[in-house]
C-alpha cells in the first residue's frame, strides 16, 4: 500500500507553475500499470481514509468519426498516440472506487457486471482480490444510469440484486430523467431498452434512495453535481484533513481526448457544452486545491493529480 503524499500534491502544482502553465506537460504514461493492471486493484490513502481503485476490464471501442462531434478521426488517432495509447481502437477501460473510513465501506459506481464487453466484468474477482467483503459494503454511490456504472448491480438475466444488503444512493435528476415516461416515449427503440431495465429494477428496490445537490451522503463524502454527461451526472468529493480527492465518474472520459482537449465532445454526452463547462470547472479546481481525482475511465492506475497543461489539462496517473 502506497500513499499520495502531500509531497506529491505539492510538486505536481508547484510543477505546472514552473512551466508557466504553457508548455505541454507530458502525460505520464501509466507507470507501473502492467503490475497494477495484473494485479487488478491499488491502494492509497486520502489523510485517514482508505481508498482503492477496482478495475473491470476495457471496451475496445471501434472507432467511428461520430465518436468526437468536434473532432476528425485523425485528429482523435493523433490524440491517442500522443497519450501513448493504441490508435487501433479507442481503449475503453472502467474503474471504479472503494471507500474506507468511519468503520464504513462504501462502493463507488458498481462496472460492467459483464454485460458490456468481452474483456469486462471483473469488478467482483478484483474486489474479492484487494480483500474487501462484498457482502461489507454498506454504501453504494452511483454517479448515473449509464450501463457500464449500474450493470454491476443487478444479475444478467434475472436483474437480481448484487448487492442487496447495501443502500444504494442514487441522484434524483438522475432518476427522475430515466423513469420518466415521456422521455421514454420520445426515444428511439434502439434506446428503450435501458429505459425498461431501469424501470423494471430500481423503483422496486427498498434499498435504493435519492439524493440532491450538495449533500453530504456520508461522513466525508458529498455529492458534487456535475452535470451534463447526463442530466444527472455526479462527482463524489471526499475529505480528510487538508486532503481531498473527487471521484468524477464520466466529467471527462479517456485523459488522452477529452482532458488534454476539455473542449472535445463524446457522443456520449447529454448536452455537450454544460458538460464541457463542468468539466473545466472541476479541473480548474482540482488544480487550485491539489486535489486527487479519480477518473471512471481513465485507465489504471486510474486515480493522480491534475495540473494544466497548454489549453486544456494533463492527468498524472498515480504510479504507485
Ligand atoms: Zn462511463
Amino acid at each position: 500500500m502506497s500513499d499520495i503524499s502531500r509531497r506529491d500534491l505539492v510538486v505536481s502544482a508547484a510543477g505546472a507553475a514552473v512551466l508557466g502553465l504553457s508548455g505541454p506537460l507530458a502525460v505520464i504514461p501509466h507507470a507501473n500499470a502492467q503490475t497494477k493492471m495484473s494485479q487488478g486493484f491499488f491502494k492509497y490513502s486520502i489523510g485517514d481514509v482508505k481508498c482503492t481503485a477496482l478495475y473491470d476490464g476495457i471496451w475496445k471501442k471501434k472507432h467511428d468519426d461520430k465518436f468526437i462531434r468536434n473532432a476528425s478521426l485523425d485528429e482523435t488517432k493523433e490524440a491517442l498516440k500522443a497519450g501513448g495509447l493504441t490508435t487501433e481502437f479507442v481503449p475503453i477501460e472502467f474503474s471504479q472506487t472503494v471507500i474506507e473510513a468511519g468503520g464504513k465501506t462504501i462502493l463507488i459506481d458498481t462496472g460492467t457486471g459483464g454485460q458490456l464487453a468481452p474483456t469486462a466484468g471483473k469488478m467482483m474477482a478484483n474486489l474479492a482480490a484487494a480483500g474487501i467483503d462484498a457482502k461489507k459494503i454498506d454504501t453504494i454511490l452511483i454517479s448515473h444510469f449509464h450501463p457500464d456504472h449500474i450493470f454491476g448491480l443487478m444479475a444478467k438475466d434475472t436483474n437480481e440484486q448484487i448487492f442487496p444488503d447495501a443502500e444504494i444512493l442514487v441522484p434524483e435528476a438522475e432518476y427522475k430523467f430515466w423513469t420518466d415516461p415521456a422521455t421514454f416515449a420520445a426515444l428511439p427503440e434502439r434506446r428503450k431498452g435501458l429505459f425498461k431495465r431501469i424501470g423494471a429494477t430500481f423503483p422496486n428496490w427498498k434499498n435504493l434512495s435519492q439524493f440532491s445537490g450538495e449533500k453530504e451522503l456520508v461522513a466525508g463524502i458529498h455529492s458534487l453535481p456535475v452535470h451534463g454527461h447526463t442530466p444527472g451526472h455526479t462527482a463524489f468529493h471526499i475529505s480528510s484533513g487538508d486532503k481531498q480527492l473527487i471521484v468524477m465518474g464520466d466529467t471527462a472520459n479517456l485523459p488522452a481526448l477529452f482532458v488534454k482537449h476539455p473542449g472535445w465532445h463524446a457522443v456520449f454526452d447529454n448536452d455537450p457544452q454544460l458538460a464541457q463547462t463542468n468539466r473545466v470547472k472541476l479541473f480548474d479546481r482540482a488544480v487550485a486545491d491539489g486535489a486527487v481525482i479519480a477518473g471512471y475511465h481513465f485507465g489504471f492506475p486510474n486515480a493522480g493529480t491534475m495540473a494544466k497543461d497548454g489549453k486544456g489539462f494533463a492527468f498524472n496517473a498515480y504510479s504507485g
